[in-house]
């Protein structure tokens, strides 16, 4: 898919680390202009390419003041085609200690902000009579876990917008789905992934038998991303080397 991306151009949030850093990446090979945003400036800097098809913008999603600023970044080059709302935390809590704060700060990063952003790229996309909004779900969004209350909540929330977004936005062209990945190896997950009773059961229920990179998520976010897509509106997308095919 050589240049599957020529003339788009890509906002991502995210886009410091894991698999919003492969996402970014892979679009700029696939010939996007890339929007990356993320609140750690430095890694931004750091760990994306030099190129003038790539501007950087160091925000925190959440901060409703932060909006124009990242939408703007993209108006010399006549707005944004793709939306990847990619930005995500994950603060574990059971029932039993999951707090107020941590709870808020969940749904304020990983649902209000890709709603803000979504609101906020719309008109463009209903303009060009073109658009992509690609979330990220988990497989959180179809199943339960361990002290996964808050996470857990948003990554449904974020099904339930992104089957509306691709409602109201269908008829101008536009689409909407959610990637799903099991457990990826990235800066999220590497907690988790120092618990060898985590690691080898997610190496163990994935039938490919090993734990998935962030590349291997960026191949279907470009699929979705690109024109081969087209018909492909609200659904959400397991990535997980057959885990949860396994019963
Ligand atoms: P990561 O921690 O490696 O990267 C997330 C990036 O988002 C970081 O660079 C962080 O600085 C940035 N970020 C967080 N809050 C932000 C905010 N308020 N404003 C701006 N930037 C912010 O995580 P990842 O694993 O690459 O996660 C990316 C997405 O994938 C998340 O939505 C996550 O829920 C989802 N996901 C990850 C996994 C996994 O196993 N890693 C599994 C399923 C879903």
């Amino acid at each position: 898919m050589s240049g599957a991306l020529d003339n788009r151009v890509a906002l991502v949030t995210g886009a410091a680390s894991g698999i919003g850093l492969a996402i970014s990446r892979r679009f700029l090979d696939e010939g996007a202009r890339v929007i990356a945003v993320d609140m750690q400036g430095s890694p931004l800097e750091r760990e994306l390419p030099k190129t003038d098809a790539l501007r950087s913008v160091y925000a925190d999603v959440t901060a409703i003041e932060s909006l124009a600023e990242i939408v703007g970044a993209a108006e010399p080059w006549g707005g944004i085609d793709i939306l990847v709302n990619n930005a995500g935390i994950c603060l574990p809590g059971s029932i039993f200690d999951q707090s107020d704060e941590s709870w808020t700060r969940t749904f304020d990063v990983n649902v209000t902000a890709p709603f803000r952003l979504s609101r906020a790229v719309a008109p463009m996309m209903r303009d060009k009579k073109w658009g992509r909004i690609i979330n990220l779900g988990s497989i959180m969004s179809d199943f339960g876990g361990p002290s996964l209350c808050a996470y857990g909540a948003s990554k449904h929330a974020i099904a339930g917008l992104t089957k509306s977004l691709a409602v109201d936005l269908g008829p101008y062209g536009i689409t909407a789905n959610y990637l799903q990945p099991s457990a990826i190896w990235t800066g999220m997950s590497r907690g988790f992934m120092d618990d060898p009773v985590f690691r080898d059961y997610w190496e163990g229920k994935a039938p490919v038998g090993y734990i998935g990179e962030p590349a291997d998520v960026a191949g279907p976010a470009l699929f979705l991303a690109s024109d081969e897509s087209r018909f492909v509106n609200g659904m959400g997308w397991r990535i997980c080397g057959g885990a949860m095919a396994r019963f």
